[in-house]
């Protein structure tokens, strides 16, 4: 298959994959956007064209979200895509304070290709916080998950500099009311 052929088919497994599943927002978003955001900003602001980089991007919630098993995604997608998706990927078995305490313990130990992925997630997620947050989200826990995400980010071995500013930049709209 070709490098197109192949991200075009971690896109409609995606977006089989999350199908059922809305963003948080008020407009309950359909869940496949943000995915693609992150291959989006990636190729675009990030300049990757590394096609592994993007299909992990696309995948990176599977698991995490849906019933997608590592299995499923070193077969259709090869281990190099599954285990950058394995790298984004949160123990679900334990306590989300826990989770999110690990992310920031784990970041320097980041691998340079899971660590795009991140940076990637992690300001997307913030511009949506930003512009289209969890309807029932007080200011507090908005500006509570901007702190966080900017320690993940910080503790992520530095990388590529246009997208590190777009982190700093959708951090720069940090909640104040
Ligand atoms: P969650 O982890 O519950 O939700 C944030 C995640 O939701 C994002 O990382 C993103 O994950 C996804 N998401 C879906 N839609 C949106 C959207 N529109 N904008 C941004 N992200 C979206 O939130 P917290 O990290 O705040 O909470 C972690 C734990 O703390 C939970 O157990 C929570 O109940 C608890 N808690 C925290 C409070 C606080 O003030 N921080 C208050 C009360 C409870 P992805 O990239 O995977 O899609
Ligand atoms: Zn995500």
């Amino acid at each position: 298959m070709s490098e197109l052929s192949v991200l075009l088919d971690a896109v409609l497994f995606a977006a089989e994959r999350h199908k059922n599943q809305r963003r948080k927002d008020a407009d309950a978003s359909p869940y496949i956007n943000h995915p693609i955001a992150l291959a989006h900003l990636l190729a675009t602001t990030g300049g990757v064209n590394d096609v592994v980089i993007l299909q992990a991007a696309i995948l990176h919630d599977t698991i995490e979200d849906t019933e997608t098993t590592a299995e499923e995604l070193r077969a259709r997608f090869g281990a190099d895509v599954t285990n950058i998706v394995l790298e984004v990927t949160d123990d679900k078995s334990l306590p989300k304070l826990r989770r999110k305490e690990l992310q920031v313990e784990h970041a320097p130990h980041t691998s340079p290709s899971a660590a795009l992925v991140k940076l990637a997630d992690k300001t997307c997620n913030l511009r949506d916080i930003a512009a289209a947050p969890p309807a029932d989200w007080p200011l507090t826990r908005r500006q509570e998950y901007f702190d966080w995400a900017k320690r993940v980010v910080d503790g992520l071995p530095a990388g590529n500099a246009e997208l590190r500013a777009t982190f700093d930049e959708a951090f720069a709209a940090r909640p104040s009311r």
